[in-house]
């Protein structure tokens, strides 16, 4: 029940209500033409009991029936007059099971006789110390026509007039739910990141018009605030750059300064490597809020992305070689991407950067750029060093993730974020494999 859409929902509720309520309605309707035709038919019953005991009279020490024209008896009437030993005075029409119905004076009674429904008065009638039974009986044939016709009418209208009012709940419920999805579709785009989407507001002034301008009110605060946050960390990161930069130039040259050997050198190298870190921590920072500026635009051109890897290759060269490790590129991919150059290169930059960092003394780092079958071009960045663990994987695209900041390689955890927000701006995947202890491979794809 609980995956049925709300619609369907409201709608079989309503039309559950409206069966019960419209079986109600025809029940007892049916039950009031009923009593009211059977009241009728009592009350001539009733008339015809009068006028023939009124044509019941005793002569020569008998009673008799005075069958002339004023008794008028109502059509399919029948009648029976007896003594009370049962002897038969007068009949008119009378069938034997209803001549052997027993005697009961009173009220007007439905009987079953053979297969005939009947209305049946009995009454005494005495007159000069004798006495007769009287008994009139009328077919309810003629009202049980009748209420069959109502309560066919009942069947067949009852479940038309219910499919109908069932298809106008739909069209109704559907009708007045429309804003809602427009609500889920909206909040959607915004739970992918989309914080400028807004739901189209709705002219009514109903509950659903009332939530969704609550909503697109929410939304404004929301997306102010996370504008001022970003505006933030980018003004701090600008403000830090300079005073970082003193820092870095001055341990740099009093390191040329103080002797090789000893704490003070220590210190001055300790000072020297988190304020590099700092420094890419900024730069990165820097990168993140310029990319998430609602207007930032891509310097869109034809990039040759096997001259990027090659140059990213050789800038990355000398930092390779100071651990031991060898850089190889390999370029089999004859056409072009569309992108951002800088944004490719800073991609490029970030994935030999952490194969360094990451990498085994002495290993090796393969990047190969290649055409795929399906026209796409492939971008993949081998590494044989310390490798990610699987609990890892999943997380090391998220911002400042390090999947073990105690083997510290000066990271920061923004790198990878960048270049999964890179790949996603050329409208493109990226993929990890890794085997701990075995290195790791980072493939791209580009359209090319
Ligand atoms: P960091 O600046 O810490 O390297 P990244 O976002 O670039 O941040 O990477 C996130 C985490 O993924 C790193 O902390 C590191 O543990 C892991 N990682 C990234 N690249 C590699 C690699 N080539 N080999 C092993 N681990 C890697």
């Amino acid at each position: 029940m609980s995956r049925i859409p709300l619609r369907y929902k409201m709608t079989l509720l309503y039309s559950a209500l409206s069966a019960l309520a419209l079986t109600a309605l025809l029940f007892s309707l049916y039950l009031v033409v009923r009593r009211s035709l059977v009241q009728h038919m009592e009350d001539l019953l009733s008339l015809s009991y009068t006028q023939l005991a009124a044509h019941t009279e005793v002569k020569d020490r008998r009673f008799i029936v005075e069958e002339d024209d004023e008794l008028v008896l109502p059509p399919g009437m029948a009648y029976r007059v007896t003594d009370p030993q049962g002897l038969l005075l007068a009949e008119f029409q009378m069938s034997i099971p209803l001549a052997n119905e027993p005697f009961q004076a009173g009220e007007a009674r439905e009987v079953i006789a053979g297969t005939e429904r009947w209305l049946v008065q009995d009454g005494l009638r005495t007159q000069d110390g004798l006495s007769a039974h009287i008994r009139v009986c009328l077919p309810l044939e003629s009202i049980q026509w009748t209420l069959l016709t109502i309560r066919l009418a009942g069947l067949i209208a009852g479940p038309l007039v219910l499919l109908i009012s069932a298809f106008g709940g739909l069209l109704v419920t559907r009708r007045s739910l429309r804003p809602i999805d427009r609500i889920i579709a909206a909040t959607k785009a915004v739970a992918k990141g989309d914080l400028s989407k807004r739901i189209a507001p709705s002219a009514s002034k109903d509950e659903v018009g009332a939530l969704t301008r609550m909503i697109n009110e929410m939304l404004d605060r929301v997306q102010e605030s996370f504008q001022r946050e970003k505006r933030f960390t980018a003004d701090a990161s600008h403000e830090l750059r300079t005073p970082v930069s003193v820092i870095l130039a001055y341990a740099e040259s009093l390191a040329q300064e103080i002797p090789r050997e000893g704490d003070a050198m220590k210190s001055v190298q300790a000072i020297l490597l988190e304020s590099a870190r700092m420094q890419r921590i900024i730069a990165q920072l820097l990168t993140i809020t310029r990319g998430e500026g609602t207007n930032y635009s891509m310097e869109l051109a034809a990039a040759d992305i096997c001259e990027i890897a090659r140059s990213v290759s050789e800038q990355m060269e000398p930092a390779a070689r100071e651990r031991g490790i060898a850089l190889s590129v390999e370029t089999a991919f004859g056409g072009t991407v569309t992108g951002d150059q800088s944004l490719l290169t800073q991609m490029m930059i970030n994935l030999v950067d952490n194969a360094i960092r990451y990498g085994k003394d002495g290993g090796r780092i393969d990047i190969s750029v290649a055409g795929t079958k399906d026209g796409l071009c492939r971008i993949v960045v081998a590494d044989n060093g310390i490798g990610i663990a699987a609990r890892h994987l999943p997380h090391i695209f998220e911002r400042f993730y390090r999947a073990d900041p105690a083997r510290d390689r000066a990271g920061t955890g923004l790198g990878l974020s960048i270049v999964s927000w890179i790949v996603h701006m050329h409208g493109g995947t990226i993929e990890a494999r890794s085997e701990e202890g075995a290195g790791c491979v980072f493939v791209i794809t580009l359209r090319a």
